[in-house]
């Protein structure tokens, strides 16, 4: 069963590779489903000294105050006997320790590396992994010691900071606390023994472990909190005899110190019945094989939890997309990409299966037979006006057959109303794209992600579709134009005519002048340009179609595409300029996805190993 413990030592140094330990709550984390033995207690309770003789060797910092400051994830994997013992920090990847001295330097080092020498506490972990024959496989955690009061140059606040890192631990439902209690100071007051409680109000994951009782007072003795009857835990206390402050100064080695305290036990007439019970050696078999028995419980909702994580973080990858190229090749490519989804959501949109393209449609059929109709072809056509432009037209000289000169006034002047709605046309097309490339432009949502480029994209189509309008308003404006330049002179011919074949004049010159006469003119034009009107009703749609329409179709993002060609890598890069908010989730949820695979991965070997 070994295995099942070797095992969760991997996947918790994965999580701290991967940066799971427990503190992010916006992802998913496997750190806290994972079993874990914390050591509390209050400072100088004997935190450092148990976990040294658990593994049976010398190498945690000390001295006063708050010395330990970060927490201290500590592996212990029992190697073949006659094997060397070594240490390593998962900071410091397959670099060796041998000389355990050098451990504790470390420590301190890398300490004040990330809380500064200020003696801040942090609550990134640091991982150590310790390779020997003398341990058993266990994952512990030594964690500051509760303290009261702050000691001089430290902020009053650290006090509440060291309570709330040690909580962060005790809280978790599968932390497996090792409350630390001196023997020398009343167990009612102890505070590892408070926090347990508050934490783990029925005792199950709680092993309370009494320190020093070589240092009780002569004539006292443990015995009614070691045989549970002072405070109730499920598990059994377990008395430790660590070495004593003039021991670590007189430098008695490990081995000495669990040979004494084997034999403190051994002949003391107090707790002599129970001595296959107490001491740090029987201490750590106790852990490892609760740890076992708990791993081995966890492991199917550990599976499923990673299993669904896995699917949520899958999920989320996909949302957020793709990370972004790095050559200026694929960068190129994927910018192509993104235009190229913008342009076919736009193109949707004009073709249909999207909406709005029906209203240009709206323009051509409503809009513009509406705008024709409403010209004041009747006041410019009336008897009156008629007669003054054909008077004028004339001059000093009535006309003799037609007034030729009275009717082109008369239709030039009246082929110029047609300009407006010609233009309005125009501006009403344009506007309608204009919509239709900003709707365009927030349902593609792959841009989303790149607000540069969305912003790039968004400016060329709109540059774009400008000069479609100007050509398109310069083209139904030559068409109107293009329509008083030359009249169709057939039209002319067959009208009912007031001259007699052969040239002579069929009616007086008295009757020129008559209001019959200024009418047929009148109505003679207003036929006219009912023809020409009705022409344009269909030419000016044609003409704005293709100016507009069909060339916003075919060559919105040409200019775009052609500017893209000369940029270089840089530029490109500034394109895909991606949310930073955005870059980093997708690095934490892709971390944290494959520590969950690697997790998966670990859990199936040692299950179909079984
Ligand atoms: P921590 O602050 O909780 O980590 O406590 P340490 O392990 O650093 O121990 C504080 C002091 O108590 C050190 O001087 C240890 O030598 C001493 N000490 C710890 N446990 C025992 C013990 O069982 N017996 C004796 N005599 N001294 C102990
Ligand atoms: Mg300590």
């Amino acid at each position: 069963m070994e295995s099942v413990i070797g095992l969760v030592n991997r996947i918790q140094r994965a999580c701290t590779v991967l940066g799971d330990y427990g503190a992010d709550d916006s992802l998913p984390t496997l750190w806290n489903s994972l079993p874990t033995i914390v050591v509390v207690g209050g400072q100088s309770s004997g935190k450092s000294s148990v976990l040294e003789s658990i593994v049976g060797r010398d190498f945690l910092p000390r001295g006063s105050g708050i010395v330990t400051r970060r927490p201290l994830v500590l592996q212990l994997y029992k190697t073949d006997p006659g094997q060397e013992e070594y240490a390593q920090f998962l900071h410091l990847g397959k670099r060796r320790f041998t000389d355990f001295s050098m451990v504790r330097a470390e420590i301190q080092e890398e300490t004040d590396r990330v809380t500064g020498r200020t003696k801040q506490i942090s609550t990134l972990p640091i991982n150590l992994s310790i390779y020997s024959p003398n341990v058993v496989n266990l994952t512990l955690i030594d964690l500051p010691g509760l303290t009261k009061v702050a000691v001089v140059g430290q902020p009053e606040s650290i006090v509440q900071e060291i309570e709330n890192i040690v909580r962060s631990y005790v809280e978790k439902p599968n932390c497996i606390i090792l409350a630390i209690t001196p023997a020398n100071q009343d167990v009612a007051t102890s505070d590892a023994i408070k926090l347990a409680r508050e934490v783990d109000p029925t005792g199950e994951r709680t092993f309370g472990v009494l320190t020093k009782l070589d240092l009780m007072d002569r004539g006292t003795h443990a015995l009614d909190v070691l045989e549970g009857r002072s405070y109730r835990l499920q598990r059994p206390w377990v008395g430790i005899v660590n070495r004593s402050q003039a021991d670590i100064n007189r430098n008695v080695d490990m081995m000495a110190a669990r040979r004494r305290e084997r034999e403190f036990f051994a002949t003391s007439p107090d707790y002599g019945h129970l001595a296959s019970r107490m001491g740090s050696e029987y201490l750590a078999k106790l852990l490892s094989k609760h740890l076992e028995s708990v791993i081995k419980a966890r492991v199917p909702s550990i599976m499923s939890m990673i299993n669904k994580s896995i699917d949520e973080l899958e999920a989320e990858l996909d949302h957020l997309g793709r990370p972004v190229a790095i050559d200026a090749g694929a960068q190129l490519y994927s910018i192509l990409e993104l235009c190229r989804a913008f342009d076919q959501i736009f193109k949707e949109h004009l073709d249909g299966g999207r909406p709005g393209g029906d209203r240009i449609y709206g323009v051509f059929d409503y809009q513009l037979p509406a705008a024709l109709r409403k010209l004041p072809f009747d006041h410019h056509l009336s008897l009156q006006n008629v007669r003054k432009v054909v008077l004028e037209a004339d001059g000093y000289q009535p006309h003799l057959v037609a007034p030729e000169q009275g009717y082109r006034r008369l239709i030039e002047g009246a082929l110029s109303y047609f300009r407006g709605p010609a233009e309005a046309s125009v501006d009403a097309v344009h506007f309608i794209l204009k919509e239709l490339v900003r709707k365009s432009i927030g349902e593609t949502q792959e841009l989303k992600r790149f607000p540069t480029l969305q912003a790039g994209i968004a400016a060329a189509a709109n540059e774009a579709l400008e000069r479609f309008h100007d050509d398109s308003k310069k083209t139904v404006l030559r068409m109107v134009d293009m329509e008083s330049s030359y009249l169709t002179v057939d039209f002319f011919r067959k009208l009912p005519q007031e001259v007699e074949k052969g040239g002579n004049p069929a009616v007086s010159t008295a009757d020129r002048y008559t209001e019959g006469h200024f009418r047929r003119i009148g109505s003679n034009v207003s036929s006219y340009v009912g023809m020409v009107s009705e022409m344009l009703r269909n030419t000016i749609p044609k003409a704005v179609v293709y100016c507009q329409v069909r060339e916003a179709k075919q060559s919105l993002l040409d200019h775009f595409y052609a500017q893209l060609g000369k940029k270089e890598g840089q530029q490109l890069a500034q394109l895909l300029d991606e949310d930073p908010v955005l870059m980093e989730r997708r690095q934490q949820c892709g971390r944290r996805l494959e520590l969950y695979k690697s997790a998966r991965d670990e859990i199936d070997s040692v299950l179909w190993a079984r």
